[in-house]
């Protein structure tokens, strides 16, 4: 060991330094605090959040033709796609439900929808009180989420 590596371990540089690193970010100026939920902190952009099944934007019919391939996709099963067969055989969706207690957000389901009808948005407020309140039909996942906009 030379002088030098002596030195600095008496007067304990390399602990000093340490800690004046640490104490650099006690600043005041330094601290910041994100003000959720007055602002919603933005997200990821390829985030997968709440589940939404998306209407042609002039028609307002849905995009979905019922193909059944979300459903498929999904490795926790929890998608249930229903529909009937209209006069003239084509299929028409009945009723769709997205059990999101049970989903992990792998976005399969959305991977696998030949039309971009289902998409998981950016929305991350889908906490509830009650399991079946993490049962989303058709009509919840059409509306889309509702994220709460909070005031003072
Ligand atoms: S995100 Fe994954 S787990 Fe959730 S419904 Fe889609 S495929 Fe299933
Ligand atoms: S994959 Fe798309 S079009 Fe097919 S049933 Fe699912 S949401 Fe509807």
């Amino acid at each position: 060991m030379d002088w030098k590596d002596f030195f600095r371990k008496i007067f304990l540089i390399d602990l000093i330094k340490g800690l004046r690193l640490t104490f650099s970010y006690q600043r005041p100026d330094a601290i910041y605090t994100e003000q959720y939920p007055l602002e919603r902190p933005p997200v990821a952009e390829r985030y997968r959040g709440a589940p939404r099944l998306n209407n042609h934007p002039e028609s307002g019919e849905t995009l979905c033709i019922a193909c059944n391939l979300c459903s498929i996709a999904c490795p926790e099963n929890l998608i249930v796609v229903g529909w009937a067969r209209t006069e003239d055989r084509k299929k028409r969706l009945t009723t769709f439900t997205y059990d999101l207690s049970r989903c992990m957000f792998c976005g399969l389901c959305e991977d696998a929808c030949p039309v971009d009808a289902l998409e998981l948005t950016q929305d991350f407020e889908i906490a509830n009180y009650s399991r079946e309140g993490m049962i989303w039909d058709r009509q919840a996942l059409e509306e889309g989420p509702k994220p709460a906009r909070y005031t003072r």
